[in-house]
């Protein structure tokens, strides 16, 4: 059972944590380090032997076209993160295209490559924005990883389904949710991010071990380039509760994502889509 490993391409100061204590218009300012960080995540795949995906924002293909370039000659899928991680429930349909046909073209003209999936930022596909899947098809997308089907502060919708499905009636485009386990009718996040890095690697490890065993499914799981990078500035005046989720732990993800790849196999996010593509009926 090949698994879905994905990495969204955005820097520190565009996590959607931070999004109310560093504004848009500072984003020009602050020192970058999101091209040395992704070298550091190629550099791990290379040594675990992995192909991944990268869900990258327009806004960072645009200035850092070499990295793209260097992404996709490495063998990786790049896919879109929209183009400056605003959250798909904050803007409208018209919006919405904009930003999608924005990062599009971005990630295509640095990569030379059209992205055929998509991340929502944040995974703010949700029961807000029932026009969002049909844009992506309309686009001419043929997956999309935008939705988290759990009940999380930030974002999460609860009710749609923890495997692949098809969204849009007479598309193809299917929808590939984060993973999720389900113990005693509830559901818990297990497809990364915060998460991977704060709870032990055992929690992590059994939970992708039990959807593909007991399940018969892939897991979808995700991290970003920050994450390994326990020297980033620290962003002082954001709330604790945030500080908390993304500091925690920087200096052990190398080795524990190390360890979690060499575990179960892996791939990218593209064909785990396709494979999916085929059994739905
Ligand atoms: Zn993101």
């Amino acid at each position: 059972m090949r698994n879905a490993l994905s990495v969204d391409v955005e820097d520190w100061f565009q996590v959607g944590a931070f999004e109310k204590v560093i504004g848009r218009d500072s984003w020009e300012t602050l020192p970058r380090r999101v091209e040395a960080n992704t070298d550091r995540v190629l550099a791990l795949f290379e040594r675990a032997g992995v192909k991944a995906t990268f869900f990258t924002l327009g806004w960072v293909a645009e200035r850092h076209p070499a990295l793209i370039r260097r992404i996709a000659a490495a063998g990786h899928e790049i896919a879109s993160h929209g183009w400056d991680h605003r959250r798909v429930f904050t803007l409208g349909e018209k919006e919405f295209r904009a930003d999608l046909d924005r990062a599009h073209q971005a990630i295509e003209a640095a990569g030379g490559v059209a992205p055929t999936g998509y991340r929502a930022p944040s995974f703010s596909i949700d029961a807000r924005t029932p026009w969002a899947h049909a844009i992506l098809a309309e686009r001419g997308y043929a997956y999309s990883s935008s939705v988290a089907p759990i009940a999380h502060d930030h974002y999460g919708w609860r009710e749609s389904p923890r495997f692949a499905w098809r969204p849009v009636a007479g598309s193809d485009l299917i929808e590939l949710p984060v993973t999720t386990v389900s113990l005693a009718g509830r559901r818990f996040a297990a497809g990364g991010g915060g998460f991977f890095r704060i709870l032990p690697y055992r929690f992590s490890s059994w939970a992708i071990s039990r959807v593909n065993a007991a399940e018969s499914r892939p897991a979808i799981f995700y991290f970003h380039p920050w994450e390994v990078d326990p020297d980033q500035p620290r962003v002082g005046n954001a709330p604790l509760k945030s500080k908390l989720r993304h500091y925690t732990n920087l200096s052990r993800m190398r080795s524990k994502l190390l360890k979690l790849m060499k575990a179960h196999a892996w791939g990218r996010t593209d064909a785990v889509a396709a494979a999916e593509q085929a059994r739905l009926p």
